[in-house]
């Protein structure tokens, strides 16, 4: 089985570009690699693409490989992916041309290209061909993320997409069966950060926002249209009720409102706490959450406005950012995480009191900034917690950063003694594949498995008994099948190779 991972990863190469995801480049770069098909006839080369989520990052490309590179393979995607993406890819594109950018797909396409798009169910096995199998599990992360179970013949991986190890205020916790398997391709984002309590981290946040507009300032909340923006709502919509202050909130886009229907639509897909308490109030019905009018830019007096994109990399948070970073009595609140070259990214770095936007443009940054550090990625805790859990016998990261990789790398080998890669862009790396079966097994060789059999041997050093139990019982018994048809062991004999308690 070969894995292509990623359709374009963040922060891998330097300089103003980062932030783009250059469809044209990256299946360029594929085919001078000749890493899916140098002909180009990529339908013979693939089974089939697998989708983990909408993120640009993660779907910018598909568009421009069917439309334009011409793959008519199957596409695969869980259902609200396919209802959130063509939003997130036409935001996109408008983006591109608004920038003067070449136009690497259209608004056609984008819709053709969704025509192709089979929807799947959490934990719906789906054939794909005669030896390909996969199934998807929740990731959290946003809304419709999911994690991927590929198998071929008893060989299998799990690529994570993005997730989340632990669930926020609209998102589940990513869960997944704990199967068997050889690889794990995991996202490595925060590789080195261990985070804490997330209340004391959103009390930081909704301090800083109520201060602001106590003082009569203006709050912009660069963000993504769909994920944060939700999380973000919810946490200020409960706190204004609670407080009961009157001070506007504004979505900026069309998109961000278009997302919100989504989610309610949706609701299956979001937390158990959302789930449960929909039936008397749904969490995604703001009140007190307004859309923004551009008149409204310069108009007296507080509000806190939601603007697209998180960054503050161009649009409309961008135009923002140029009439409210001027005010001190204003504030702008950053994401986790910003890629090099953005305005997010540089007022992040220190406190400036300037930021040049281009070379005729420079903008005075008086007001204060926030950082935001909750994230829908999994720490490094979680991700060492998910490696544990699935046990597989490799593991790959990937979208991260190389000097934090190899730290988690290093960690991976030492602390769980599993065999872990951190590859470039483009570099390969091959695994042996091991078949794992099912089997039937006689009643004889089930009750001696099930059968303990404890031994207590002496701490050499203290003499005496601890609380940790091991239990490495062997039960032995011959594999047979007959004719090609199912395996069965049958047998009896059981070998207790040891029982510690250390
Ligand atoms: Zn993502």
């Amino acid at each position: 089985m070969t894995v292509v991972a990623g359709l374009k990863s963040y922060g891998s190469e330097a300089g103003e570009k980062t932030e783009e995801r250059d469809a044209k480049r990256f299946w360029r770069t594929l085919r001078a690699e000749s890493l899916i098909s140098q002909s180009g006839d990529f339908n013979a080369a693939l089974s089939c693409i697998i989708i983990t989520h909408f993120h640009l990052d993660h779907i910018g490309a598909l568009p421009y490989f069917t439309e334009v590179c011409g793959y008519t393979g199957p596409i695969y995607m869980t259902y609200p992916t396919k209802a959130l993406a063509p939003l997130m890819l036409e935001d996109y594109r408008k983006v591109m041309v608004g920038r003067g950018e070449e136009q690497q797909f259209t608004h056609e396409n984008i819709v053709d290209c969704m025509k192709k798009v089979t929807a799947v169910d959490l934990k719906q096995n789906v054939q794909v061909d005669k030896d390909l199998q996969i199934r998807a599990y929740y990731a959290g992360h946003v809304l419709g993320a999911a994690m991927f179970y590929a198998c071929v013949e008893g060989s299998g991986i799990v690529y994570t997409g993005d997730y989340n190890m632990t669930p926020d205020r609209h998102l589940g916790a990513a869960q997944i069966d704990r199967l068997q398997f050889d690889l794990l391709i995991t996202e490595s984002t925060y590789a080195t950060t261990i985070r804490d309590s997330k209340y004391a981290r959103e009390r930081e946040f909704l301090k800083a926002v109520h201060k602001c507009v106590a003082n009569g300032g203006k709050v912009l909340i660069p963000t993504f249209a769909l994920g944060r923006a939700q999380e973000l709502c919810i946490l200020l919509d409960d706190y204004w009720e609670r407080m009961n202050l009157k001070v506007p909130i504004y979505f900026s886009a069309g998109l961000t409102i278009q997302a919100n229907l989504y989610y309610k639509v949706l609701i299956n897909w979001t937390s158990q706490k959302v789930k449960d308490t929909y039936a008397t109030r749904n969490a995604f019905d703001f009140k007190n959450v307004h859309s923004f009018d551009r008149s409204l830019l310069d108009a007296p007096g507080p509000c806190v406005l939601f603007a697209t994109p998180g960054m503050i990399s161009g649009g409309f948070s961008l135009e923002v950012f140029k009439h409210w970073a001027p005010c001190e009595s204003n504030l702008i609140t950053l994401p986790g995480y910003c890629v090099a070259g953005t305005v997010g990214h540089k007022l992040m770095s220190g406190k400036p009191t300037k930021v040049d936007l281009d070379k005729d443009t420079q903008i005075d940054v008086r007001c204060q900034i926030h950082q935001l550090s909750f994230s829908p990625h999994t720490d490094a805790k979680g991700i060492m917690d998910l490696v544990k859990f699935l046990s597989p016998k490799h593991v790959v990261l990937v979208h991260g950063e190389k000097p934090k990789m190899d730290l988690l790398k290093a960690k991976i080998k030492s602390e769980l003694g599993i065999d872990c890669f951190d590859p470039a862009n483009t570099e390969t790396v091959s695994f042996p594949s091991t078949r794992f079966e099912k089997s039937d097994a006689s009643n004889a060789f089930i009750r001696s498995s099930l059968t303990p059999n404890f031994k207590f041997p002496k701490d050499e050093i203290t003499d005496m008994p601890s609380l940790h139990v091991h239990d490495e019982r062997v039960s032995e018994g011959i594999l047979t099948r007959v004719d090609g048809k199912k395996l069965k062991v049958i047998g009896f004999k059981l070998v207790v190779d040891s029982i510690w308690f250390s």
